[in-house]
């Protein structure tokens, strides 16, 4: 590869404040060297002139699922509907070309009411009654079906509601395993989820799935090669293969590792099977917690002894009181194996003490918070007034409490996020941009034990770069801020378009 120098920089760093280059060099994929002035190059090494615009360490996501992202992105969209009805027509419309007909990510917040009790599957039926028609919710905690769809969900799947065709937690995340996409929807999957990401900048994700979803990865690697890197949780369902294939953390190369256990501990918000302590607002539901104390020590202590990181995911306040307990009791005091808990959106300040005690990573997502965290929103509507305590991403870094951030692809990109954070509607969740942007680079790296490898503007590290037209420190808000330029392992991967 030609080595390349980026000059004319502005760069930010988002620790390192008194960084002053403004020339960075590329050399075999890593950071050669950074200038205060344009040094003298020979003809072997490519200079670039990026004109002033603002270099930064590359985007790391902590929590996605970007292959079912790209398979939902060759089935509909129903983001941004604004009604039930709206949802429908896109199914209709698909109705006469499609095998199975799923639509994903309708979010009844974004609906002009709320309403969402009527739909069953007999308003899907009305579309079709010979094809599957699924409509599943952006969070993937809860799914409708028609009544030819729900057939095919075996007796022994549970949570699923034979009368009106609702599924929730596992029945709606794992309809993939019912209705399989075929393996040429698979790959492109993978190249358009990848797209997507590097057009946000995203340069590493964290990426959670089964087993054969690794596998599909491994084969891409193989054949076309990745253009980010992916560390790789594995569905909790697969530990016993996993532990059999005696996997150990950090396993593969730089752009495919193997990097620990996602387990679920509760569903969402938006589906209202977090478990909370006090009920959801005008219910008496309190949600619902998916794993025994017994059943997540019997996990915590095979990863301990097996050496896996533990992803587990727990919004509700009811739910990381268990998980917390269990973890106190089983996993190692120093948490040496970066054990993390994904969400905890619902916590008070007495849990955030613990989580820092307890020294667990916390990967959140400051997106949920400009999508659904705003007065009259989807949190208030469900959480009543305790919608103010929640995602104090603040408070939880003034504890001492390591953070990272991640999108859930709820939606895609960091920018988007990072505003959530920067202008959160609390002040127990507001937090500087310097922070914010720190929580999406470097936190990221040091949550798969990567700190030394990526996240930062330094000599060395892996030239995963991003360049923006504006620095973000300066600018007065960040919504017109854009991505330029993604650079994955010193190689252009995405260029916008003027
Ligand atoms: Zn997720």
């Amino acid at each position: 590869m030609t080595p390349l120098l980026l000059y004319n920089a502005c760069m930010f760093d988002p620790l390192h404040t008194r960084l002053q280059a403004t020339a960075l060099l590329i050399e075999n994929g890593r950071i050669a060297g950074l200038f205060i002035k344009k040094p003298q190059v020979g003809s072997h090494i490519q200079a670039m002139n990026i004109h002033g615009s603002c270099l930064i360490p590359g985007f790391i996501d902590s929590h996605t699922h970007l292959v079912a992202r790209g398979l939902e992105l060759q089935h509909s969209d129903l983001g941004s509907c604004a009604s039930l009805n709206e949802c429908l027509q896109i199914l209709d419309a698909h109705a006469a070309d499609a095998a199975v007909v799923i639509g994903y990510n309708w979010d009844e917040s974004m609906w002009r009411s709320f309403d969402r009790d009527t739909l069953d599957r007999k308003v899907l039926d009305r579309i079709s009654r010979r094809k599957p028609i699924i409509m599943r919710r952006v969070c993937g905690h809860c799914a409708v079906v028609n009544t030819v769809a729900l057939k095919k969900i075996p007796r022994h799947w549970h949570i699923v509601d034979r009368r009106t065709g609702w599924l929730f937690e596992d029945a709606a995340l794992y309809l993939n395993d019912i209705f399989k996409p075929d393996p040429a929807m698979e790959f492109k999957a993978v190249d358009l989820g990848i797209n997507a990401a590097l057009r946000h900048g995203i340069t590493s994700i964290h990426e959670i799935g089964d087993l054969d979803r690794f596998a599909l990865l491994q084969r891409v690697q193989r054949t076309r090669g990745l253009r980010l890197r992916i560390a790789f949780y594995v569905l909790v369902y697969d530990m016993d293969k996993v532990i059999a294939a005696r996997f150990v953390n950090g396993f593969g190369n730089e752009f495919l590792t193997f990097a620990g256990i996602k387990a679920f501990m509760d569903g969402s918000i938006g589906a209202r099977t977090a478990g909370l302590f006090q009920p959801y607002q005008g219910t008496r539901t309190r949600g619902k917690i998916l794993m025994t104390r017994r059943r997540l020590a019997d996990i915590v202590q095979r990863a301990e002894h097996h050496d896996l990181p533990l992803m587990i995911h727990s919004i509700g306040d009811r739910t990381t009181a268990r998980v917390l307990s269990v973890l106190q009791q089983y996993a190692d005091r120093s948490n040496r194996l970066r054990h993390r808990l994904e969400h905890i959106e619902v916590l008070d300040q007495k849990t955030i003490d613990r989580i820092a005690r307890l020294r667990l990573i916390a990967s959140m997502q400051p997106n949920f918070v400009k999508r659904w965290q705003h007065p009259g929103g989807l949190y208030e509507h469900y959480m009543g007034t305790r919608y103010q305590q929640m995602n104090c991403f603040h408070a939880i870094r003034r504890a001492g409490v390591r953070l990272t951030f991640g999108s859930d692809c709820m939606p895609l990109g960091p920018l988007y996020g990072i505003q959530g954070a920067c202008e959160h509607p609390f002040p127990c969740g507001r937090i500087s941009r310097s922070l914010a942007f720190h929580l999406y680079t470097q936190a990221g790296a040091f949550a798969t034990g990567d700190e030394r490898a990526k996240g930062q503007l330094r000599k060395g590290m892996f030239a995963d770069l991003v360049v923006l037209d504006k620095d973000p420190r300066t600018i007065k808000t960040l919504d017109r801020l854009k991505i330029l330029m993604t650079i994955v392992g010193g190689k252009v991967v995405y260029t916008r378009r003027s």
